[in-house]
């Protein structure tokens, strides 16, 4: 049967012995199209007692001479990975149209199936891909790989590449994928805002037309920026930098306000570089530089390489949140009204539409949120401390002004005085059910020092 297949296909013309043994791809585990190939056309001739007249790749009518040209693609790939630090990598291919319809006629003038056994697709990834990985060491990786090769066979003359041993750069194009730093940062100045935010007046040109041409934007002074500085910008170059890529985004779990300090146990956050040529830098190195170059106003702790998953683990995992806020009040109020409020209020769960500080357009919405745990200490009759544990989303400012009626119950409402928070700190952004941070999405060994954080987590769960 099989014999009478081979022989059918042999007699559609030349054809090479990976494309006869193509067809019966899926026979026989651990032999190579070509050693397929080469046994049945070993095999027909045998039985027809004809002499052996391989056809080399280049007078087959059916991959025109590409089945030959594994090694020189190989070469290409690597060559122009130089440079580029990977671990896993995947071979994808782009087969010319007409290719790919002589492999379906190869089948049909045989009375095969137009699909049997594997396409000639598959077969140049697998044993360029093959070659790749002898060469670089690299593991295969289908599903997220950090390099990506694709083959364009349209990009060559693969009779020319038989010829001299290679092929033209511009058929293979390198795509890299990008690479996370995950860590929690600190903002221990207030007007410092988690990701850059150009200036609203000039849109981040820094420029505004005057009567004269352009000059400096009144808005920014001409920073484009309407603060100096923010936590994206801090913390984004040096990661960029140390991974050797083209640019970067910050991704937080999460934001606090401009005018708010993250302090304590910091705020989760990943750092994704686009394009990285290195994908293993030092963390505990880039976390000394990103600190020693911020002064002070932000810091950053337990840098750690992390997968791609790490970005919709801080994006998406839900997260409860401690304050302290100074409280101010608009007229006196005594020790035991204040402490009888904190103790009814401790526990409660709040119905808050959206705040009016809130952008407008969004269309208002009444949420409940609950107030874990509450505490809070008179600092002077119209002054006070209050340290706050609530669920993810709960707007704190709201929770003691009472926002016009719109938070229910608040602080304010419940003493019966206006009251306002005057400074806030975030002081811990903890996952709800469990910590942000597990081995699963690390691609580093944690460092010394560096899993306390996790004991911390679910301690306080
Ligand atoms: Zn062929
Ligand atoms: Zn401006």
């Amino acid at each position: 049967m099989i014999t009478e297949d081979a022989r059918a296909l042999l007699a559609t013309g030349g054809v090479c012995d990976s494309c006869l043994g193509r067809p019966f791809a899926d026979r026989s585990f651990g032999l190579t199209n070509a050693e397929r190939g080469r046994a049945l056309r070993t095999t027909v001739a045998l039985a027809d007692d004809e002499d052996f007249d391989p056809t080399p790749p280049t007078d087959c009518w059916v991959c025109e001479g590409y089945c030959g040209t594994f090694d020189p693609i190989a070469d290409a790939v690597v060559e122009a990975l130089e440079g580029v630090d990977f671990a896993t990598y995947q071979v994808g291919t782009q087969v010319p149209p007409l290719v790919e319809e002589n492999d379906r006629l190869l089948r049909e003038d045989a009375g095969l199936e137009p699909d049997v056994g594997e396409s000639l697709k598959r077969e140049v990834n697998r044993e360029v891909g093959r070659r790749v990985g002898a060469r670089t060491g690299a593991e295969v990786d289908f599903d997220r790989p950090d390099v990506l090769a694709v083959v364009d066979l349209e990009g060559f003359d693969p009779r020319e590449a038989l010829e001299t041993g290679s092929v033209t750069g511009h058929a293979v194009d390198v795509q890299i994928n990008p690479a996370f730093v995950y860590g929690r940062y600190r903002k221990l100045e207030r007007d410092i805002p988690q990701t850059e935010w150009p200036c609203r007046e000039c849109g981040g040109s820094g420029i505004q037309l005057g009567d004269d041409g352009e000059e400096p934007c009144d808005y920014c002074g001409g920073s484009g920026y309407m603060y100096d500085t923010s936590v994206e910008q801090t913390v984004r170059p040096h990661v960029v930098a140390a991974m050797d890529g083209d640019e970067g985004t910050f991704h937080g779990a999460g934001r606090e306000d401009v005018d708010a300090r993250m302090l304590e146990e910091g705020r989760p956050f990943v750092l994704e570089v686009k394009r990285p040529h290195e994908r293993d830098p030092d963390p505990a190195e880039l976390e000394a530089k990103i600190n020693e170059a911020a002064d002070g106003s932000v810091e950053v702790e337990g840098l750690r390489l992390a997968t791609y998953e790490m970005v919709e683990r801080v994006k998406e995992h839900d997260a409860s949140k401690h304050y302290r806020a100074d409280v101010e009040f608009s007229e006196p109020v005594d020790e035991k009204r204040f402490d009888e409020a904190i103790a009814e209020l401790d526990g409660t769960t709040l119905a808050q539409e959206t705040p009016q500080r809130v952008d407008h357009r969004r269309a208002a919405l009444t949420r409940e949120r609950t107030v874990y745990d509450l505490e809070g200490e008179l600092r002077s009759s119209t002054e006070a401390e209050v340290r706050l544990h609530g669920e993810g989303g709960l707007y704190v400012k709201e929770f003691v002004s009472g926002d016009d009626g719109r938070t229910e119950p608040s602080l304010a409402g419940t003493l019966g005085v206006d009251a306002e928070v005057t400074a806030l700190d975030v002081t811990g952004v903890e996952g709800e059910d469990e910590p942000f941070e597990r081995e699963e999405y690390f691609l580093d060994e944690p460092r010394d020092g560096d899993d306390d954080s996790d004991d911390d987590g679910s301690d306080r769960n």
